[in-house]
């Protein structure tokens, strides 16, 4: 029930709630015009006056208060069609007005349900001739005098208008959706910081400009030191609020140019573009102490130490897993070395390491 009436049901019932009150407005004067000379009965007029003015407000609320109002909305559209049959055999199928008003609507139909509306629409404007002559007898009426093309005119252009209005204003709130789902699908819901798809992503990017260009970069990978003692010591959402904490000191730190990204559990990555190995190590030495020196005074014990592994942008590597793969090797000697500093990548073997354990 809940699922129904939010999302696309009752933003469906609102989209064509003006068009409908714009279509229907101004169809009446064409119906009006081709129906007077036919002097049709009273409860006729009465009728195409609910139709024209009160029917788009009745079949909005109709629909929005079901407890379904995509399907509700559904049943007015068949309802529009099989009055807009009704009303083209009631004018004795005048062609201008009739060939207007079924053809408006049809492209409602299509604009509204695509082929399945456009198939069902056709069969109630059918019921719809069948009930009128049922109800006002047969007759063909081959001309259209002047006023009654004159008064199909505010129907043939102000309903496109309105129709491709309310469609352009959907394209858009699709875009926007859209844009959305796709920063959504690259962001890590914890943290906010790239996940680790899109960052691997740029990272082959950036690894082809560096190839390309000849330009300096370096790659940092960062972890928590212990971070299961903190987990199992402060429970888990101390945990994610360190991971949180640690992720707004990166942004903090670093420049609009540096992409971070969340490598996986206690893991981030960072690539740094044109920089040099003595500027990464300075920033990422900064954010060590930084985050080491971070107290909570709700937990006066807490304390966060970082391992970094860093490793530049050589022409000689084959590819960006080569580099991840330098970059990993600093972060294991930083660990091996006894954790709480930073590590360069020095070629295959050495590491250099810029700040030692107490
Ligand atoms: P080391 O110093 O060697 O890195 O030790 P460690 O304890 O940090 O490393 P380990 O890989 O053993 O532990 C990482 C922990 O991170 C294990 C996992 O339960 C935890 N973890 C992973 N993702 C999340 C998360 O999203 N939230 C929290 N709170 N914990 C997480
Ligand atoms: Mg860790």
């Amino acid at each position: 029930m809940i699922d129904n009436r939010s999302g696309k049901g009752l933003s469906f019932v609102r989209r064509i709630y003006l068009p409908r009150i714009i279509g229907l407005g101004i169809g009446l004067f064409a119906v009006m015009a081709a129906i007077a000379p036919l002097n049709p009965p009273t409860w006729a007029w009465a009728l195409l006056l609910l139709n024209g003015l009160v029917w788009p407000h009745a079949a909005y609320l109709w629909a929005l208060r079901s407890a379904t109002p995509y399907q509700a909305e559904q049943r007015n559209i068949l309802l529009d069609s099989l009055m807009g049959g009704f009303w083209t055999a009631a004018i004795h199928f005048n062609p201008l007005p009739s060939v207007t008003i079924l053809s408006m609507m049809t492209m409602n139909n299509v604009a509204a349900g695509g082929k399945r509306v456009l198939l069902r629409g056709l069969f109630a404007q059918l019921c719809g001739m069948l009930l009128a002559t049922a109800l006002l007898g047969t007759g063909l009426q081959t001309q259209a005098t002047q006023l009654q093309v004159l008064a199909c005119l505010p129907m043939l252009t102000l309903y496109p208008l309105a129709l491709g209005w309310v469609c352009y204003q959907l394209a858009i709130k699709l875009t926007e959706h859209k844009r959305r789902l796709s920063a959504l699908s690259r962001t890590d819901s914890l943290t906010g910081l790239l996940n680790h798809g899109s960052w691997k992503d740029l990272l082959l990017l950036k690894f082809q400009i560096c190839q390309q260009q000849r330009l300096p970069a370096v790659i940092a990978l960062i972890d928590i030191d212990h971070f299961k003692t903190i987990n199992d010591t402060y429970g888990h959402v101390v945990g994610d609020c360190v991971l949180r904490q640690l992720s707004q000191e990166l942004k903090r730190s670093l420049r609009e140019d540096d992409l971070a990204g969340r490598y996986g559990g206690d893991e981030f990555c960072v690539i740094l573009p044109g920089t040099h190995e003595a500027q990464a190590c300075q920033a990422m030495e900064r954010l060590r102490e930084h985050v080491a020196a971070y107290r909570n005074p709700h937990l006066p014990g807490l304390r966060i130490s970082l391992s970094i592994g860093l490793a530049d942008f050589r022409p000689g590597l084959a590819s960006p897993e080569h580099w991840l793969e330098q970059a990993d090797k600093a972060l294991y000697a930083a660990k091996h070395q006894g954790r709480d500093q930073v590590n360069f990548a020095r070629g295959e073997a050495a590491t250099l390491r810029l700040a030692y354990p107490d």
